[in-house]
């Protein structure tokens, strides 16, 4: 009797689902194909929420459903596609929602890590436009490129950076977007420079990126904002010399930045949570002339308030998505710093759920003391 390659079995597993938009997030069994010639299914061990997962379910980026959500996680690949050459069965990787070719105008460019040859892929499918995930026959959409809240996922070879399988499997978890999102936004994105001053909109994990990245790139000052007191504690552990509580002042956040920053404003400064109002302030509390505003938080609002002056008034608004670090070279050197514990990642880890639970984990992340919740998948 011959045993059917792994590469042309179905695997029936649990995953979460958003069937639509207003109808929460339940654990459905789908079916995930095998890997296609240039693909890896993957086991995950571990994944996390972020925020684009809950704005996934509102409709953003794309009105795909049902969709498979999570977009942050590691596994351990499972089967290859026949022309997979740098993987292969047993490895652990963390599935991107860009890739790195190192050959495109922008891969050789050192000013962004938007690869055009592997692209976020907004419409949450495959490259080649079609899905390995179903329900009853009906297409499963991913969250981007990835679906990592389920108990397997498939994902483009380009799609995916090996790890040291000795990597905490939760910490390998976060960074595969948020934290290392911010982090990015200060090191490749921002490219602050030693002594520089910094303002952190949100004290996320994302957030918490950012402040340790200005650390080690050398500012001086790194004023951190939050509504919730419970981050100022967090936030100095990861760097901040200063907290704002916008709740505790009339004041616009720009003019408390600044009071902070003799009434310059700041070099640098970061909008990590998404709300739209606070774009124009992320930039007018920047240095007039000089200062920029790198804006990595997503909401689900397509346009964005500017106050001209904010702008007009020779500032620089950048955007940035996963915070300019190229998903090869740069990422898996914060995956080195994260396995050499020069983050303490371990402070982010608040809450930990199984699948089954992902509802509780989606009412977690709404408390002001969490951080990440870590999904242990197996
Ligand atoms: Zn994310
Ligand atoms: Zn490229």
């Amino acid at each position: 009797m011959s045993i059917m390659p792994k590469t042309s079995q179905v695997i029936r597993c649990k995953a979460a689902i958003c069937l639509g938009i207003g109808k929460g997030v339940t654990v459905e069994e789908i079916e995930v194909d095998p890997p296609k010639a240039t693909e890896v299914r993957v086991k995950m061990l571990c994944a996390s929420i972020c925020s684009t997962d809950i704005s996934s379910t509102k409709g953003f980026p794309h009105t795909n459903f049902p969709i498979a959500l999570g977009h942050e996680g590691v596994g351990v690949i499972e089967s290859v596609g026949d022309e997979v050459r740098n993987l292969k069965e047993g490895d652990v990787v963390i599935p991107t929602y860009i890739g790195e070719c190192q050959e495109c105008e922008n891969c050789v460019s050192d000013k962004t890590n938007l690869c055009l040859t592997y692209p976020v892929r907004w419409t949450g499918l495959m490259p080649d436009n079609t899905s390995r995930m179903s329900m009853g026959g009906q297409r499963v959409y991913h969250v981007l490129s990835c679906a990592t809240w389920s108990e397997y996922t498939v994902s483009d070879a380009n799609y995916v950076l090996k790890v040291d399988p000795t990597i905490d499997p939760a910490h390998a978890s976060f960074i595969s977007c948020g934290f290392s999102t911010g982090f990015g936004a200060a090191w490749k994105e921002a490219k602050i420079e030693s002594g520089s001053t910094v303002a952190v909109f949100g004290l996320g994990a994302v957030g918490l990126g950012v402040v340790i990245g200005a650390k080690m790139q050398g500012a001086t000052k790194i004023i951190g904002i939050d509504i919730n007191e419970k981050k100022k504690e967090k936030g100095r552990v990861f760097g901040i010399t200063d907290f704002i509580n916008p709740g505790d002042s009339d004041k616009p956040i720009s003019e408390l930045v600044k009071e902070l920053s003799d009434g310059m404003g700041v070099d640098y400064s970061f909008e990590c949570t998404g709300v739209s109002t606070l774009l124009s302030e992320s930039l007018e509390a920047t240095k007039m002339g000089t200062g920029k505003a790198i804006v990595i938080g997503v909401g689900t609002e397509l346009t964005l308030p500017l106050g001209l002056f904010a702008i007009l008034l020779g500032r620089t608004l950048k955007g940035s998505v996963f915070g300019g670090l190229k998903a090869i070279s740069d990422l898996s050197i914060v995956a080195d710093k994260g396995l050499k514990k020069e983050f303490p990642l371990e402070e982010l880890v608040t809450h930990e759920v199984t699948l089954k639970e992902i509802n509780k984990a989606l009412e977690l992340v709404k408390q002001p003391n969490c951080v990440k919740v870590v999904i242990n998948m197996s």
